[in-house]
């Protein structure tokens, strides 16, 4: 049987204490899916874009309840939403390609269609607004990014892919687009024209979600692997740290630079906060070996040493916290390590495990991740750290909205700054 090493995240509370998110509202309605949801800052209100072909806003009334305010049905699903709040404008990216741009009474009882764009060939998946440079951004399935001039309308640039975009972030002068087969493109784009930075490649399935925290320069990329990667771009070294907390795809991701946390959801409902205030520590690349790197014994696709050892060969394993590759019974050990991101228990070898119990003092397992329940996957989420609210939107087609400030106002407890 394997050794459990250490029981107390079984019981214990994180580096951020016992704080949770309080849920707050329920909006149902929804009659399809709901591809994207944005939470107001100045007004209590909530955009949806839902496959049943409607962009909805919905206010807080004076009984407390959420009502649509707007109700208006697209030509085809719309796919991703993008609001200005100092401009009124809002984006609706649709499931065809076209993007159509509205303005929005301020008394948020109507939107009237100002202009639309048949920019791509296949379903919108990003879409961005630089204010400053007046650039709005688009990217689709079709595997291009596309950005057009606000003022004038006018396509002024363009990149092209090798796989379908699934997500965008820009912070001028960066575009961080995420594809399907699991790579980010980073492009700094000077002079309107795009200039290839960096493919960040570490993903082994679809990237499904990316969010920027513009005060820290870091880059966090969600994907169908169940896997979170922090690529801490403004360090320039190129270090990226593994956020291992999801047993499904993540779906959604939203970062909080001012409360230095991270919000992650997955295809099956668990939402995760992580305290991104701790140091943490890189995982180690797998070792490639033929036998155990313990105790010699042949891996089964090595037949030469099988027959000359007239040995049975092993099944290959690697130790998550050394990188060794190595058989079954020397890795049979099983616990979290949140310091390399391992919030769910993974194998590592006798070694490290023995290290681990004699010195439990140099390995903190005390969870940097708070992990909540939502029991329906969930499609799309959204974050206005200022007020401290996160809305979510369910496979349930439920739309709720969270209180998420004991969670962003915790103290952070361990690790260095
Ligand atoms: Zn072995
Ligand atoms: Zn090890």
């Amino acid at each position: 049987m394997a050794a459990i090493i250490n029981q107390r995240v079984d019981q214990g509370e994180s580096s951020m204490g016992g704080a949770k998110p309080t849920l707050l509202h329920k909006i149902a309605g929804h009659v399809a899916r709901i591809n994207d949801v944005i939470l107001l800052s100045k007004d209590e209100g909530v955009w949806t874009a839902s496959d049943d072909r409607s962009v909805r806003l919905y206010l807080k009334r004076d009984n407390d309840q959420f009502w649509p305010s707007i109700h208006h049905f697209m030509p085809v699903a719309p796919t991703c939403l993008f609001y200005s709040e100092e401009t009124y404008k809002l984006l609706v990216g649709l499931i065809n390609g076209n993007v159509y741009e509205f303005n929005v009474a301020d008394d948020f009882n109507s939107m009237t269609e100002s202009r639309k764009w048949t920019c791509h060939a296949g379903p919108i998946s990003g879409l961005g607004f630089a204010l400053s440079s007046e650039l709005i951004f688009s990217c689709s399935r079709d595997k291009s990014i596309v950005w057009h001039c606000s003022e004038n309308s006018n396509k002024v640039g363009s990149y092209l892919l090798e796989n379908s975009c699934t997500a965008m972030v820009i912070d001028l002068p960066f575009v961080f687009v995420g594809d399907h087969g699991g790579h980010v493109t980073v492009l700094r784009i000077i002079d309107n024209q795009p200039n290839l930075v960096s493919k960040l490649s570490a993903h082994t399935n679809s990237i499904t979600s990316l969010t920027w925290d513009g005060n820290k320069k870091v880059l966090y990329s969600g994907s169908s692997d169940h896997l979170i990667i922090m690529w801490d771009i403004g360090g320039g070294k190129g270090e990226a740290y593994e956020l291992n907390g999801h047993n499904g795809k993540v779906t959604t991701l939203c970062a909080a630079p001012a409360a230095k946390r991270l919000f992650s959801a997955d295809e099956h409902g668990k939402l995760m906060c992580w305290d991104m205030d701790v140091r943490r520590v890189e995982t180690p690349e797998w070792k490639t070996s033929d036998c155990c790197q313990k105790c010699n014994q042949p891996f089964f696709w090595n037949l030469q040493a099988m027959w000359q050892r007239k040995v049975v060969g092993l099944r290959q394993h690697h130790c998550r916290t050394c990188g060794s590759a190595v058989c079954g019974s020397c890795c049979d050990n099983w616990t979290t390590y949140p310091p390399m991101g391992y919030e769910t228990k993974v194998r590592i070898c006798n070694d490290c495990a023995g290290r681990m119990k004699e010195n439990p003092g140099n390995f903190d397992l005390t969870p940097l991740a708070i992990p909540h329940e939502i029991r329906t996957g969930i499609t799309a989420m959204h974050l206005q750290e200022t007020l401290g609210l996160l809305v979510t939107s369910g496979q349930n087609r439920v739309v709720m909205i969270w209180d998420v400030r004991s969670v962003c106002s915790a103290p952070s407890g361990s690790g260095g700054h």
